[in-house]
């Protein structure tokens, strides 16, 4: 890949870079400084924070920079900036990890197997996921995979044991996306929370197994062939799916559905959960209806809508 080299500053905070991706997409490379950086910007979100003139670029400083983050939090960019700055400090990129010993196929009329019916899930659901029975452990076994390898997983118990659920140690849980390999080929890609709602969703959706989406996550949803995103978080966390909505607008038509408070996406029916999906509001319409109902837009300045006791100041 060919090296930015260093920036020239224009006025204020925006760097210009020759474009790497020129040559790529224009045949020939650039060196004139045509792409356009603010990264200031990177602070209230990824969003565009590339853009080159030339040849049309844009993206996230990550994208820009081939950072692959994997900690931090969202929207704590100020504290990254000076990583994209310093790529040779870049966090690694998900390394290929191996299952247990001892997992095998789920079979039907077993504990594992019984444990998937009773979670409403069929066997060619087990199948499509790749979901294997652990004996030993007495747990069933969901891989997490990018670009093929196996990246992490998560085994839950199926006889009542705790921990309920046990991780690959040592293996960074909050830079992954449990099924992104399928969801993000597919045109409308759903975000969910846990693995169990985005089964319940369907084969279109993702589980990003925490409220607290990182930033490398964000780029890998960011980058993925779908068009179409609607965030389906759990109820509770409306403020992280705004977020979340923020700062993948500018790469992606998102829309937001909420689903009803005390609700889990794992126990709704297959109905409402696809009501609530085909119904959920364009991102922009939502925040405009919340601001309303907020008593906003009337001069002062925009306040995104939050929950609670937030905007009781
Ligand atoms: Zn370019």
């Amino acid at each position: 890949m060919i090296q930015l080299g260093d920036p020239i500053e224009t006025g204020g905070i925006e760097l210009r870079y020759n474009c790497p991706f020129c040559l790529k997409r224009n045949g020939t490379e650039d060196t004139g400084w045509h792409l356009y950086m603010n990264p200031e910007k990177i602070i209230n979100s990824i969003a565009g924070v590339f853009f080159c003139q030339r040849c049309g670029a844009r993206g996230s400083a990550n994208k820009l920079f081939n950072i692959k983050t994997e900690d931090p939090p969202a929207h704590k960019w100020s504290e990254i900036i000076s990583r994209f700055l310093h790529p040779e400090l870049h966090a690694p990129v998900s390394t290929a990890i191996s299952m247990p010993d001892g997992v095998r196929p789920v079979r039907p009329n077993t504990q594992a197997g019984d444990y998937l019916t009773s979670r409403a899930i069929s066997l060619d659901t087990a199948i499509f996921y790749e979901m294997m029975d652990w004996p030993e452990r007495q747990r069933i076994i969901i891989p997490i995979k990018e670009h093929g390898k196996l990246v992490y997983w998560v085994a839950r118990s199926y006889n009542g044991q705790e921990p309920k659920y046990l991780n690959p140690k040592g293996v960074p849980r909050r830079s992954v996306l449990f099924n992104i390999d399928h969801a993000g080929q597919q045109d409308t890609l759903v975000v969910a929370e846990g693995i169990i709602s985005a089964i319940a969703i369907g084969r279109s959706a993702i589980a990003t197994l925490s409220k607290m989406i990182t930033p490398r996550q964000i780029e890998l949803i960011a980058d993925s062939k779908s068009p179409n995103i609607i965030t389906c978080l759990d109820p509770d966390a409306i403020n992280e799916a705004v977020d979340l909505c923020r700062d993948l607008r500018p790469f992606k038509n998102v829309r937001i559905a909420v689903l009803p408070v005390g609700s889990d996406p794992a126990d709704l029916s297959y109905e409402v959960l696809k009501q609530v999906l085909d119904t959920a509001p364009v991102y922009n319409d939502w925040l405009g209806m919340m601001a309303r109902l907020n008593g906003g837009l009337n001069g002062t300045e925009f306040q995104y809508p939050t929950v609670g006791s937030h905007h009781e100041r």
